[in-house]
Parts: structure tokens; sequence; C-alpha cells
């Protein structure tokens, strides 16, 4: 590649994804803070004697040093890991705690699909993203509101969080009864379109709650409310999505309805499955 010289850039970030690469080598998927999200090839970090192999493994905060054209003008996309430090390797404190894992590699999927553009920086997701897997690790709150949290913020940043405060059609204020996700979320009785759901009052405050971080309420809220709104929350981002994530019918959200993500009861798996995007 002539006249491309590549430069060596730090930066932190977390480590959202690996894989291998041939005999020795992994490509890693990670969401940096001043870089946005990004891949790098790790050389040689399969092999046993390799230094930073541990340090690279997945919901890890690292500070690293990478070669490649930072703004990706030139030469290839895949940049080369050159250093690594573990700052906090939250991956290790999460092996053995399946709800918490199977959360953060829900968090990790998510943040890859609302980054669909390498190397366009989000600070703010970013941070999103260290603090859920930061609390996943800690352990505070129950896996599940950390998760649900973390896919309301994140839809938030996107633009295209639900409407909770007032109706998602006319815009009155208010707590309304009805939701619907093609509608965009609470809905009024007006505005109500067939086959909305009819969650708990209780459910759109513990959403509220979520959204704003107020983890009083949220940690107060019984099973079958969190399960309802972690469905309602499913819903909302897959139908926002253009695929499903692969990881979110894996969490263990410790009742009958594990495995029923997107089709709780009260009509918003017809609902979306009813409606025709394309
Ligand atoms: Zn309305």
């Amino acid at each position: 590649m002539a006249g491309y010289r590549r430069q060596l850039y730090r930066d932190d970030a977390v480590v959202l994804r690996v894989q291998k690469l041939g005999e020795s080598d992994r490509i890693i998927t990670l969401l940096s803070r001043r870089h946005g999200r990004l891949r790098a090839v790790a050389r040689g970090v399969r092999r046993i004697t390799s230094k930073f192999g541990a340090r690279l493994e997945p919901f890890g905060h690292i500070d690293l040093q990478l070669a490649g054209d930072p703004k990706g003008q030139q030469g290839s996309s895949l940049h080369t890991v050159s250093q690594v430090e573990g700052i906090d390797l939250y991956g290790k404190r999460l092996l053995g705690d399946y709800p918490r894992y199977t959360a953060a590699s829900a968090v990790c999927e998510t943040a890859e699909r609302l980054t669909p553009v390498e190397r366009e920086p989000s600070l703010r997701l970013f941070q999103l993203t260290l603090g859920a897997l930061r609390a996943l690790a800690d352990g505070e709150h129950a896996a599940t509101l950390v998760l649900d949290a973390y896919l309301l913020r994140g839809m938030a940043l996107a633009g295209w969080a639900p409407a909770l405060a007032g109706c998602a059609v006319c815009g009155t204020p208010g707590r309304h009864r009805a939701f619907s996700v093609p509608a965009g979320g609470a809905v009024c009785l007006d505005c109500r379109p067939p086959g909305a759901a009819h969650p708990a009052p209780a459910t759109i405050d513990l959403m509220t709650a979520l959204t704003s971080g107020d983890w009083r309420v949220a940690d107060a809220a019984e099973n079958g409310v969190r399960r309802e709104c972690s469905g309602l929350v499913a819903a909302h981002l897959q139908w926002h999505l253009e695929r499903a994530l692969r990881s979110l019918p894996l969490v263990d959200r410790g009742g009958p309805a594990a495995g029923a993500v997107g089709t709780p009861a009260g009509g918003v798996g017809p609902a979306v499955a009813g409606v025709d995007r394309e």
C-alpha cells in the first residue's frame, strides 16, 4: 500500500465480541471512548505464552494502543492491537453467573447493533455500555433490571425510546393504560390501535424508573411486573432493529416467561408479528 503509514493511537474501550482468526489470532470488536466501534486484529493471543490474551476477553474495560488510521480513511479498516492493559476485566467477574453473563452478552450485542457505522464516536453510548457492564459485575441490582435499563436508555440515545409520559400518537400527557409497539409506546384510549397491549400500571412505572435511573422504585418491582416490562422492552427494541437479537432469548429471567421474550401476555407479540414492516 504505497504512501500509507499506519499510525499508533491510544484509547480505552469495552470488548464487545471476540472471534477466532486462523491458528492463533483473534478479531476483537471494541466500543471505544473516542473512536466509536472498531474491529482490530490481536496477533498471537491464543498462544499460551501470550501476554495480553486474557485482557481481550468479552466484557472487559481495557486501555489499548492500536495501529492503523484512526479516521479509517486509508488502507484496511481492520486495525492491529499493539498493547493492552486491563482497567477492569468484568468478564472474569461474570463467569459462572448465567443470568449476569447472558445479560452482558445482550448488552454487548445491542451496543454493536446501535453503532452500525464503524469509527463514529458515541461517548454517551460508550459510557452507558461501560456502566451497564460494571453494574452487572457489581451485582447490586437484578441482571434483568440492569439489562432493561440499558436497552431503554440505548433506545433513547438512538431516538426511538418508547413514549411513557404521554400518548405516543397525539402527545396527550399522562400515564396511559394501553401500549403499542408499532405506535411507539403508551397510547391514549382515542389513539389505541387494534392489538395494543394493556400492561399493569406498575409496568409503565417500572419502565419510567429504569429510564430515569430511579433504582428505589425499580428494585422494589415484583417479578410479574419485571417480566412484563422485559417483554415490552424486548418487543420495542426488536421492532426497531432489523433482525432480532440472538442473545436476548437466552437471558435468564427466573420464571416461566423466560424464552417467551417478545411475546408476553397482553398481546404485544401478535401486534408486532401482525404488522408488515416492509
Ligand atoms: Zn392519543
